[in-house]
């Protein structure tokens, strides 16, 4: 799989990457902590006082994503041959969670979604090591770039800040490679009323990816659905000539579970 030699990637330049997200995502929490003086903080699920996120949520949520598992990818990335690794389904407490996170300004979560990744990325990390030629290369994680629309709604990036605040198996790094590229008479907007197959086909060639030939890149995305998005992410890393074996994920819908789970 990686017989070409590793360059070094270059910088993200004047782009802002993920360090920079998290930076943003520090200064919402402290920003969110002085709040906090004069409005109460609540859990994010179930609304107790006190913290972001309250104890029985927290045991809750732990246990729900404590055994991440690879997940039957959905079609666009079944075609493109990739593993799929997820934490979780988006469901209960880690859907309330990312759901708080991203639309609700809870940016005070983030190192609670830091804290459910990083098992998944091991996990990941450990799969990419097997295939052949990948045990001694490094893994780059790849956040799914947010839209324009999107980081101008929310200031900050949600993939890039919770992968920033992330703690990182060894031998990987985060590089923001793959960026949004204006399509003209393509607009990526109202993509939830649009099915699986329609949405790829929209979001195809949207994204370029820049720095990475030659290197093993793993795409990282927070909630899996049609899968349309980090096919685009995975099409756009190995047209600039990166090796994609995996996606990795916060939540994704209809998580297969093991015979022994069910037991
Ligand atoms: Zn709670």
């Amino acid at each position: 799989m990686t017989t070409t030699p590793h360059r070094p990637l270059p910088s993200p330049g004047h782009r802002p990457g993920a360090a920079w997200d998290a930076r943003a995502a520090r200064f919402a929490g402290w920003w969110a902590q002085a709040l906090e003086l004069v409005l109460p903080v609540t859990c994010a699920v179930c609304g107790e006082p006190g913290k972001a996120l309250c104890r029985s949520c927290r045991i809750v949520l732990r246990r729900a994503t404590a055994h991440p598992g690879s997940l039957v990818p959905p079609p666009p990335l079944a075609a493109a041959g990739v593993r799929v690794w997820t934490a979780g389904e988006y469901e209960h407490e880690l859907a309330s969670c990312l759901l708080a996170f991203k639309n609700g300004g809870r940016t005070d979560l983030a190192p609670v979604l830091s804290a459910v990744l990083a098992p998944v990325l091991t996990a990941a990390a450990r799969d990419v090591r097997k295939e052949p030629g990948g045990a001694t290369a490094p893994v780059h994680w790849v956040p799914v770039p947010t839209s324009a629309r999107a980081r101008r709604r929310r200031w900050f990036d949600p993939v890039a800040s919770i992968l920033g605040g992330t703690a990182l198996p060894r031998n990987t790094r985060v590089t923001p490679a793959v960026s949004h590229r204006r399509v003209r008479g393509r607009g990526t907007g109202s993509q939830k009323a649009r099915g699986g197959a329609q949405r790829e086909r929209a979001l195809r060639g949207t994204m370029r990816a820049t720095g990475v030939r030659g290197t093993v890149c793993v795409v990282v995305d927070d909630v899996l659905t049609t899968g349309a998005t980090a096919a685009e992410a995975v099409r756009a890393l190995r047209a600039a000539g990166a090796c994609v074996p995996a996606v990795v994920t916060l939540a994704g819908v209809r998580v297969p579970r093991s015979p022994q789970e069910n037991a």
